[in-house]
């Protein structure tokens, strides 16, 4: 077997340093395996330089790529806080319009109520004003919750509202039902001759009792009916002549004597302000007048305390 014996190289570099001043050349030997090294050493440096150069140009692009994502996320996080803020401005609007629609409802209960049943409103059932701290001002703090609060304030409100409108508009049909079938009008205009109660007789046959109020004008004069009701009479009837009665429920009828001309007929409907007669001069009957007579479950009344 060979053994092949690797010689150490032998070779060098010379380097000559020639002096100024005629001073002895300094030769300097580098032996070329060192120079070699000093080359592998430098290749590795200059490596490890580019490799460090690209790893913090790479580290400063992420850094940069994170800012801007910072910066958008910045930006979408104002915008958001900007639409609360509208938000919360608005709400507070909306409850502030729902309070003034809570003090309508009431006024308008103490209207159709008389003022008698005021403690029935439901206003009362709203948190008042103040509540939240969803005003306007670049200073105040939006915080969700309390627009959520608000919104859910309002939600319960308008359901409320509903409720206490939809009892108003059944409180003022009844109203008006009850208005319709009650004798608030004059049956007919004219002079108010005579009105009801004790007086001399227009007869000369000293007191009687008059049931009623005389309004007088000429013959022909329309008569209508002072409520919505059903004719239950409407015929010549002793010393009213020629007269109507008619049935409006809960025991109130009116009468309407003297007439020349009827115009309706038992069990006919009729509605308040109808034209059911004509003023006239029948009957026990000094001169042209309506005999207008109010009863309540039979017994006349004072139809003063019926008219306007
Ligand atoms: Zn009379």
């Amino acid at each position: 077997m060979i053994k092949k014996e690797s010689k150490p190289d032998r070779r060098e570099y010379t380097l000559m340093i020639v002096p100024h001043q005629g001073q002895a050349v300094r030769r300097i030997r580098i032996p070329i395996v060192k120079v070699k090294y000093a080359v592998s050493f430098l290749c590795l440096l200059i490596v490890f330089m580019i490799g460090s150069f690209i790893n913090y140009r790479y580290t400063v692009n992420v850094a940069n790529a994170e800012k801007a994502e910072l910066e958008i996320l910045r930006q979408d996080n104002g915008a958001q806080s900007k639409e609360l803020e509208q938000l919360a401005k608005t709400t507070a609007s909306l409850k502030s319009d729902m309070d003034r629609l809570n003090s309508l409802d009431a006024e308008i209960r103490r209207i159709v109520n008389n003022e008698d049943t005021a403690t029935t409103s439901r206003a009362g059932l709203v948190r008042p004003s103040g509540t939240y701290n969803g005003q306007g001002g670049p200073n105040a703090q939006f915080d969700i919750n309390n627009v959520k609060n608000t919104v859910q304030d309002l939600q319960a409100a308008v359901s409320v509202r509903e409720q206490s409108l939809l009892e108003l508009k059944q409180a003022l049909l009844d109203k008006q039902s009850r208005l319709a079938v009650t004798p608030s009008i004059w049956p007919t205009s004219g002079e108010v001759t005579s009105r009801f109660g004790w007086r001399n007789s227009p007869f000369g046959n000293g007191g009687d009792y008059h049931p009623g109020i005389d309004i007088a004008n000429s013959v022909g004069t329309p008569i209508v009916a002072t409520a919505d009701g059903e004719v239950v009479q409407s015929e010549w009837y002793g010393g009213y002549g020629n007269m109507v009665q008619i049935s409006h429920g809960n025991g109130i009828s009116t009468i309407y004597g003297h007439n020349s001309r009827l115009l309706v007929h038992v069990g006919q409907s009729v509605k308040k302000g109808q034209v059911i007669a004509y003023l006239g001069n029948t009957g026990a009957s000094t001169g042209p007048h309506c005999h207008y007579e109010i009863r309540i479950n039979g017994t006349a009344v004072n139809p003063a305390n019926f008219l306007n």
